[in-house]
């Protein structure tokens, strides 16, 4: 068993030659299939052919594919070894500072070429689209993560990379913009004039996920050439994060851990948290270990712990299928908060069934708390957070903190799954006392969800 002593290991590495060569789909281990998506038009199930005009055919096989393992492409792997296997290291510092007998692991992905998690599934949808002759891909993002990640792997595969940017994280984060142009992407601020879309919304709207998403399907739809690609939320996009929690529970070998108490990963739409926790949930379903797996979600954005479980639009505009989730509704706008990535307002269809099933927990955490723990972890583990995952370590740093009191040593492993060194002025806010809080009223979560579509 691992003690804290000076001189212990704090970083567990993989070997090239140890990387996860196949993706692991959860579906076939649960003790039921998660509902379909439904057209929007009939609802009706829908089939294969109503994505074909925006996803090319591996990655529709992909979403629909009852395999528990489906093989990852020696052109992916290559592009994976430039950053791949991540490290996973052991906070002995943040444990220190704490005085908590508890082991805090967290596995880093803010080694990829974008910062994030992110390029684990840019690289595989770049991949397959070009494989079918798409020539250029339209998507949305947030935080600037996705728009990044999809921007370097399009430019390995030759692709045009369109990016719509949710206007308040577009006017905060420059950098950003600046890094998807330096990829060879090109950027549009979103609500934009190009889409019709767009054009619903006043120009200075500071813009939602939902409404990006609707401009960026828009454009995609009207040609040929021309495919979407989705950043978290659906099936594949999760599949292809496994590769997290595969390395994640070898490396926890190599620090002779046989057992983890908590797995605690921040949720947006998903990925990251389904890719570190899925494959610890099949060895939880198998009885080998026994962990807690918890998501954690901003107060002001909270679609697993406030939102309801039915079928609703991905989008704002409704151009989407429907599918079965935890939703906000499809026309909420949460508030504009630093932790751009989460605000979406529906959760990953798949997450939303797990959680269903009472296989995992959710609880949401306020900005200015994530930005404590953020300030403490960089201060003792050198590592800036994003702030998204910084609600992760929220949640890590309190169940440690409660570990002092009980003297339990619990192993908690948690994703972090982004560096913040582009989100800067949201540290700024903060060390300036300038972050507030501004959760979520009853009265407008009601609201956004009377827009919800009734189905039967
Ligand atoms: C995009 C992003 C998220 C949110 O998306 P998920 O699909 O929920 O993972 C979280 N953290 C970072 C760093 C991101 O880039």
């Amino acid at each position: 068993m691992a003690t804290k002593k000076p001189g212990q290991q704090r970083k567990f590495v993989l070997d090239e030659s140890e990387m996860p060569t196949r993706w692991y789909n959860i579906i076939p281990d649960l003790p039921e299939p998660p509902p379909p998506p439904l057209h929007p038009g009939t609802h009706e199930p829908i089939g294969p052919d109503d994505l074909a005009g925006l996803f090319p055919a591996d990655l529709i096989a992909q979403e629909v594919t009852t395999e528990r393992y489906v093989d990852i492409p020696e052109e992916v792997q290559d592009v994976y070894r430039l950053w791949r296997p991540s490290p996973l290291h052991r906070a002995v510092n943040l444990e220190k500072a704490l005085g908590t007998p508890a082991r805090i692991y967290y596995k880093y992905e803010g080694v990829s070429p974008a910062g994030s998690h992110k390029p684990n599934t840019a690289v595989p949808q770049a991949f397959y689209n070009a494989k079918a002759g798409i020539t250029k891909l339209t998507t949305e993002t947030g935080a600037g993560q996705w728009g990044t990640a999809l921007a370097f792997a399009s430019s390995l595969f030759g692709l045009e990379c369109e990016v719509w940017q949710v206007g308040g994280s577009y006017d905060a984060k420059p950098g950003r913009r600046t890094l998807i142009e330096t990829f060879g992407g090109t950027v549009h601020r979103s609500p934009s004039r190009l889409t019709e879309a767009g054009r619903a919304y006043p120009e200075d709207h500071t813009g939602s996920l939902g409404i990006a998403i609707s401009e960026a399907v828009e454009v995609a739809a009207q040609r040929e050439d021309t495919n979407y690609a989705l950043g978290s939320v659906l099936n594949h996009v999760l599949l292809h994060q496994t590769v997290i929690g595969e390395e994640a529970l070898l490396q926890l070998a190599k620090a002779g851990e046989d057992d983890v108490d908590l797995v605690i990963g921040c949720t947006g739409g998903g990925s990251n948290f389904g890719g570190l926790c899925f494959p610890f949930l099949r060895e939880k379903l198998a009885g080998r270990i026994s962990p807690e797996i918890r998501a954690v979600e901003p107060a002001s954005a909270p679609s697993l712990t406030r939102g309801e479980y039915r079928y609703d639009f991905g989008d704002t505009a409704g151009l989407t299928p429907l599918m079965k989730m935890h939703t906000l509704g499809h026309d909420f706008v949460p508030d504009p908060i630093h932790a751009g990535g989460l605000r979406y307002h529906g959760m990953a269809p798949l997450i939303s069934h797990v959680y269903e099933l009472g296989l995992m927990t959710a609880t949401s955490v306020d900005q200015t708390a994530c930005f404590e723990a953020a300030v403490q972890f960089a201060r003792t583990e050198g590592i800036v957070p994003a702030p998204e995952p910084t609600h992760a370590l929220a949640v890590a740093i309190q169940e440690a903190l409660a570990c002092k009191e009980t003297g339990e040593e619990k192993v908690i492993v948690t994703a972090l799954c982004g560096h913040g060194l582009l989100d800067l002025a949201a540290y700024e806010a903060f060390l300036s006392g300038r972050m507030t809080d501004s959760g979520l009223s009853d009265e407008a979560l009601r609201s956004a969800l009377a827009a919800v579509p009734q189905i039967g």
